[in-house]
This record gives structure tokens, sequence and C-alpha cells, in this order.
């Protein structure tokens, strides 16, 4: 093509980027590489490579280690010689190692680009611009967490050893995600990469070699999805941080379930993409093709369902299409493409797969006319239309560079398509009206959500999901909670050291929850009238049955059975209702339909209530020391009991409006918002001991954070839940926002874990009840919060109402405004 002729098309011709020395870096390695282990290289014991290919051409770029049992059990162990001394640096120490590792990167900052784009088939300018100045920057940031944890973070110490499981589609950054805040903190860590795109991680390996990082406190185990579930289950790791499918997440959470490992998930999604009447259309445009055509769609947090308001939809789709017909796809090293390759030909399967279903279910498919190359792996931009919200390509993560598309009429129509998804990863808003764009902000269920932006990230803010997308976070200070945990606190289950390697966990097996036991050790026959003998004595005698209470008012159990609680002489002292999974379930609907409006009431209003809560619970304060005295056989402890739950009630009244959020220093020109929302529902299981004291320390701080509550007492301390009915119904609470079911506390539970309008589960019971809610919580991945037996000590002021408490209550949303011309 002449000069002339490139005047008058103005088309791009390739602008390839050098892989020389990416290349020299594989050579040097004759292209088989090791395990990196203890600042090592370690051949894999089973002797077997995996093959990495370049997706842009096919190319065999080298083989990597298949690491099994023996190489984990390696690297696990280097983890936790590492941590004794790693962990025990002074926060400055730690932050000079994350500083040198930042500018390694920096230094190296275009042989990591160019590799990951060869290694994964995205764009170097996306690799260059935006992948690696990110990883560099989430260490520089974590460096300065390191450097003022002790002043900013007292009261904390790290989790220990974390086993860290990460997927193909930002390979280094997801790596630089996890690793940086956890080193940060003092845990060591194993990681595990996957087996698509192993290379970068291990030429980040010297560079942290390089940059001085003590041995074992990073080591990488290469290997396919065994390796990954080798990880989950074994027993040296004190939490499990995985990001991937929510396919795999469920498994690992099932697999995880009792071991007491800390997890967090990042998973999938199926965020909206909402264009409203009002939006600039051509930066809505370029926004989308950021959302779904970046990284070929690969991304977790794509905007891969376009919502555009009726009334602009004809024109809005007419120049998404004119957009597509400009998009190059093309090799990964040419810095003029706008799509690369798709990661593997199994992924490609996978998204063509889902695009014929799709076709199959009526849709209509527009893919403009552009040229594929010849090798290589390659999928074109795709926007279908006629779907609507029950299609399949409308609900399932295609995870590739496939956009579907639909109206609505009006705002309140828009966000409910919005949340029409069991995800909630992140959600993109464009609207010219900034009532309107914040007001949609806040009323879509997602971690992030950019207003007319998408898919900004920074390390100063935290990023993860709603919903089936997972829970935890990475970034910012709300992703610190995650790799830390209270200083007074011990790993929860012991430690077992591995026999002969693997480990499936079994030596973990608890019996399972005790029959319902009440004090003393007797069998409550719940239908049976006490035996002859064992009847109140009359002092004590109350003549009631307490019923359930659920929806505001007090409610007869469906199954008509009620049970006999007794003192510690072994006197039945009075009957509670025996609820069962009917009753529970109405809970939950009473629950679900109070949390919104609860949860959209200031803070205040709801201090005012917790408040009352304390002045009637006062009150009558000489009735509960009894009833817990009764129970207890301590007069006196019963006393301080109520009067520290009074005090308990105070401090969830001022953190009713004390914990809502902060501005995020991140670098978006403009706001970036962290907004603490409630979680939704929470069903609770109380422990035996401190029957008012624990169940206040876990209920108030639910409800002053805008949850609703389902609260199971323990069968032992029910009666003191009972007699607080009085109370709630004296003190404003409005109906559904705690419910109380009493009975088998561990089977009540159960039902919660299982139930899919349950959003969080606490529980303070056996190990094996903990084992068995955070099993039930994977059917939609809700978040747990368990003691795995260990007992608290309720009146202590950071047991019984530290950082924990309100951390669990909350889940934090990023709010991204960017602001100025
Ligand atoms: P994947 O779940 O198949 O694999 C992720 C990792 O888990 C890999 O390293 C894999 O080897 C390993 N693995 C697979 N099976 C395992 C098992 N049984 N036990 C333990 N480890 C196992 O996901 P993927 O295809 O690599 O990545 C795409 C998915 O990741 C998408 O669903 C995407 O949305 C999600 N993702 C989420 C985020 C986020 O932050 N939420 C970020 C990136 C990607």
């Amino acid at each position: 093509m002449t000069i002339a002729e490139i005047f008058q098309t103005m088309t791009y011709g390739p602008a390839p980027e050098a892989a020389d020395v990416a290349q020299a870096w594989l050579e040097r390695h004759d292209r088989k590489l090791a395990l990196f282990i203890d600042n090592q290289w370690v051949p894999p014991h089973s002797g077997n490579y995996i093959t990495s290919r370049s997706p842009a051409t096919g190319a065999v770029l080298a083989q990597f280690a298949d690491g099994d049992a023996q190489d984990l059990n390696r690297a696990a162990g280097a983890a936790r010689r590492a941590f004794e001394s790693w962990s025990k640096l002074s926060g400055h120490e730690r932050a000079r190692h994350l500083y040198a590792i930042a500018r390694g990167i920096q230094k190296h900052s275009r042989v990591l680009a160019v590799l990951e784009a060869l290694d994964n088939g995205k764009s170097i300018r996306e690799t260059r611009d935006l992948d690696v100045p990110l990883v560099a920057r989430h260490f520089y940031h974590n460096a300065g967490w390191a450097q003022v944890m002790e002043r900013e973070l007292a009261g904390t110490q790290p989790v220990g050893v974390i086993g860290q499981i990460i997927p193909w589609n930002f390979p280094l950054l997801m790596l630089a995600w996890k690793i940086a805040p956890a080193i940060a903190m003092g845990n060591t860590i194993v990681i595990k990469p996957a087996p698509y795109t192993s290379l970068t991680a291990l030429l980040f390996a010297e560079i942290i070699a390089e940059a001085g990082l003590p041995a074992g406190v990073v080591n990488i185990v290469t290997g396919g999805d065994q390796t990954g579930a080798l990880i989950t289950a074994h027993p040296a790791f004190d939490k499990i941080a995985f990001t991937g499918s929510t396919n795999v997440g469920r498994i690992i959470r099932r697999a995880t379930a009792g071991s007491g490992k800390r997890l967090t998930l990042e998973l999938g999604g199926k965020s909206p993409f909402v264009v409203f009447e009002d939006a600039d259309l051509d930066a809505a445009v370029e926004g989308l093709v950021d959302a779904i055509w970046f990284n070929q769609g690969q991304v977790c947090c794509a905007g891969s369902r376009l919502l555009v308001q009726e009334s602009i939809a004809e024109p809005f789709l007419a120049k998404v299409r004119a957009r597509m017909d400009k998009l190059r796809v093309g090799d990964s090293l040419d810095k003029n493409i706008d799509i690369g390759a798709i990661v593997d030909p199994v992924q490609r399967a996978t998204i063509d797969g889902w695009v014929q279903r799709g076709i199959a279910e009526g849709a209509e498919v527009y893919q403009p006319a552009c040229d594929l190359p010849s090798a290589g792996c390659w999928y074109p931009p795709t926007l279908m239309t006629n779907v609507n919200s029950a299609s399949t390509v409308v609900q399932e993560e295609i995870f590739g560079p496939v956009v579907v598309a639909m109206t609505f009429r009006t705002p309140s129509e828009g966000i409910a398509l919005a949340n029409n998804t069991r995800y909630g990863l992140a959600a993109s808003i464009w609207s010219e009206n900034i009532n309107l764009a914040l007001d949609v902000a806040q009323k879509v269920k997602a971690g992030s959500v950019w207003v007319n932006c998408t898919n900004v990230f920074d390390a100063a803010a935290g990023f993860g999901g709603y919903r089936e997308s997972g829970f935890g976070r990475e970034g910012g200070r709300e992703g610190l909670h995650d790799v830390l945990r209270p200083a007074w606190q011990a790993r929860p289950r012991p430690f077992t050291p591995p026999l002969n390697g693997v480990h499936g966990g079994k030596d973990r097996k608890q019996p399972l929850p005790a029959p319902l036991n009440g004090k003393n050790g007797k069998t409550h026959e719940a239908a049976l009238p006490a035996p002859l003998g064992e009847s109140a004595s009359a002092s004590l005698r109350i003549d009631r049955t307490a019923k359930l209470f659920i929806g505001g008012a007090q409610k007869r159990p469906d199954g008509q059975y009620s049970r006999a609680i007794f003192d510690t002489d072994g006197h039945a002292i009075g009957q509670i209702a025996e609820g069962n999974r009917k009753d529970i379930r109405d809970a939950v609907e009473a629950a679900v339909k109070a949390a919104p409006s609860w949860g959209k009431k200031n803070g205040h209003t709801r201090a005012q209530i917790l408040y009352y809560i304390a002045e009637n619970l006062s009150a009558r304060a000489d009735e509960f020391t009894l009833r817990i005295a009764s129970l207890t056989g301590d007069l006196g402890g019963a006393r301080a009991e109520v009067v520290a739950t009074v005090d308990r009630l105070f401090t969830y009244a001022a953190y009713a409006d004390k914990y809502g959020g902060t501005v995020q220093e991140t670098t978006l020109r403009g706001l970036t918002l962290a907004l603490h929302e409630p979680i939704g529902v929470i069903g609770i299981g109380c422990p035996d001991d401190h029957p008012l004291l624990a169940f206040v320390s876990l209920v108030a701080p639910a409800i002053a954070r805008g949850n609703a509550v389902v609260v199971v007492p323990s069968e032992s301390a029910a009666l003191v839940a009972t007699d607080f009915y009085q109370v709630l119904e004296t003190s404003d609470v409005p109906d559904g926002v705690i419910n109380i079911v009493t009975g088998g506390r561990d089977a009540l539970m159960k039902t919660l874990a299982d139930h899919d309008n349950v959003d969080a589960v606490w529980y303070f019971g056996s190990a094996a009840g903990s084992e068995m809610v955070e099993k039930g919580s994977a059917g939609n991945m809700k978040r747990t919060w368990v003691n795995y037996g260990n007992p608290r000590q309720w009146f202590d002021a950071e047991q019984g109402a530290g950082a924990d408490f309100l951390h669990e209550a909350t889940q934090v949303k990023n709010v991204w405004v960017p602001t100025g011309e």
C-alpha cells in the first residue's frame, strides 16, 4: 500500500511488538519451566509437564510443571517455615520488600507485557497499558498498608499460610491482587496459576527473587485442575483464596467446609450495562466496547447484558453495530488490534456453544464481517438481540466477546432487569442525570458499579461479588480483612500435619450434630409432657408455652409441638415451641419482605430503635436476670450479663450511623465511594452460653446495619429469647426485621443454610454444625461466619463486639463516578 493510499483509506497497518526478549527468557529455561519453591526452581516430582501454546498462533511456547501432592507438601512446608520469620518482620521491613517488587515489575514491565500477550492471547496494548501497570500499583499500594499496619490495623494478625488459585483471563493481575495484600499483612503463600496461562507467574517468580523477597514467602506450584483440588484439601493452609468459575467455587466451598480454613471466592458474573435515554450515546458505545470486547469479553465483570431504554434502543443499537464493524481482531502482539485471541480452542467451542444455543432459542445474531487470522483461535464480536430474561444466553456467563441486548421502559424496570440474575459482580450505568444514575447505582446488587464508565480498577478499592459472584474483597482496605484475623483468635481448627502426603480432610471429620439434648443431658422428647417429678417448681412455674416470633407477631409452630426447658437442677421451667422447616420458611419470607425497607431506613432511625430496645430491656432487667439465673444458677453473672447486653445495644445503636462507608483514594479522576450495604437476610444460630448477651451481640450489629434476621436460639437458652419477644414488641421494631424460631438449633440452621433466599448465615455452635452450615451454604454461595465450636468471651469488647461483627453485617459496594471534562 502506498502512502497516498493510506491517506485515502486511513486504515491501520500492522504494528507488531517484538517478542525477542520474552522468547529469550523462555529459551533460557529451555522452554521447560519448573516449580518455584523456596526461591528455587524445583522439577516436578512426577516428571510431568503441561504444554503452553500461543492462542494467537497455536505455536508451542513452553512446557511447565504439573505439580502433584509431593510438590505441594514441599511448597506448603516452605511457606509455613517462612511464615515464622516473615510474619514477625516489622511492617516497614515488609513494606520495603513490596516496594522492591513493585520496582522490579516496572523495570521488567515490557517483557512481562509481551509474555502475557503471547501466553494469553490478549492484546499487547492492554497488557502494556493496563495489566502490568496495575500489577505494579497493587504492590505499591500494599507496601503502604504494610508500612502503616501496626497503626491502622491494630488488633489484627495475619491469617497464616494461604493457598491461592487463579484463572487465566488476567494471569498477572489476579496474581497481584492475591499476593500483594496477603504478603503485606504477613502471610505466606502457595499460588497456582491457571493451566492455560502459567508462564508470566514464573517470570514474576524470578522478579521477586531478584528483588530479594525471602525464600518461601511466595511459592508457585503450576499444574492442572487436580493441583487446585489438592490445594483446597491440603491441611497446611489457613485460608483458600480462589478466583474462577462459580461451579468450581461451589466445589471448593463444599471441600473446605468444616476445615476451619478461611475462604474467599471471586467468581463469575453476568453484569448489566444499562443505558438510559439521556445518556451520551457515543460515550456509551465506547463504554460498551470496553465492557464486552476488552480482553475478548473474557472478563468476570464484563458488561455482557446490554439493557437499553426502549426510546433509544434502535439508534443506540445501530451505533453499536456500526462500531462493531470497525473493530479489528488480530494477533495479540499487534498494537493496532482491538480484540485478541480466545485463550484456547476449548474456550472458543464453549463460547460458540452458547451462541448456537441462543440462536436455537430464537436469538438474532450480529457479527461484523471482520477478517479473522487463519491460524490461532478467534471469535468475532457478537451482538445477540431478540432475547428475553429467561433466555439461556441472558442468564449464563458466556465468557467471550458476546453481548446480549434487551430493552426496558422505566428506570424501575431497568433496575429489575439488571438484578434479574443470580450473579452480582458489577454494573455499568449510563445517564447524564446524576440523580438517576446514583439512584440506580444504589439499587443494583453488585460489588462494583461504574457510572458513565466501565471496567475501572484500582488497588485502593476492593473488588468482589454479591450473591453467587462470591464473597470477600480484593483491594482497598476492605480487602485486608480477608487476609487478617483478630489478634486474639487462634487458628479455628488445629493444624494437622499431612499423612502420606495427600489429604482428603478425613481427619477433620466430626460426629454429626448432637441429638437435641437439653441441659443435663435430658433428651427432649418434644411431644411428651415432662416426666413426673420433673415439672417446674411452683415458684418458677410459667404456665405458657412461648410461641415463635415471625413477622412481628407470636405464631404457633406449624408442627404444634413444644419442648420443655430445664433449670440447672433438672427442673422443667417452661416450654418452648418446636419450630420446623415450614416455620423457618415462613420466617425467611417475613425477613425477605422486611429487609428492603429496613435496609433503606436511615441510620438515625435504626439507632433510635436499638436504643429503644435497650431502654425496654433495662426496664425489665430484674426479670431477665432471674430468668438467666434460673438457667445458669449464677445470679451475679446473670445481672452482669443483662448490664452488658444493654451496653452492647448502645454500641450498635451508635454504629447504626457510623459505618456507612468511605471515599476511596483511587487513581480515578472523580469519586470512588465505598458503600457498606446490608447483606439482606441473615440466618443466625446462637451459642449455648450467655443466652441474652450472645443473642444480642449477634442480632444487634446485623439489624443496626440494615439486615433482617431469622434467629435460632440454642435450645438451652431459648426461654431468654422468647422473653425477648415482648421487648421487641414494645420497641417499634418493624415487622419481620427480627424473627425468632425456637427448637432444635442445628436442624433449623440446616434449613437456613440450604435456603436460597437467605443471604448469609452466622453460626455459633459445634464444629460439626459449622461444617454443616458451610456445606449447605454452597447452594446459593451465601456468606458464612461460623465458630467451629470455639467459644467466644462475649463480655470481652474485642471478642463480643470487635470489628468482625460490623464487617460480617455488611458488604462493600464501590461506586465509581468520573467527574470533570
Ligand atoms: P475455573 O474455575 O475453571 O478455573 C480457575 C482455577 O481453578 C484454575 O487455576 C483451575 O486450574 C482451578 N481449578 C479447576 N478446578 C478446580 C478444583 N476442582 N479445585 C480447585 N481448583 C480448581 O475458571 P477459569 O475458566 O480459569 O476462569 C474463568 C472464570 O473465572 C469465569 O467464571 C470468571 O468470571 C471467573 N473470574 C472471576 C474473577 C473475579 O474477580 N470475580 C476474576 C477473573 C475471573
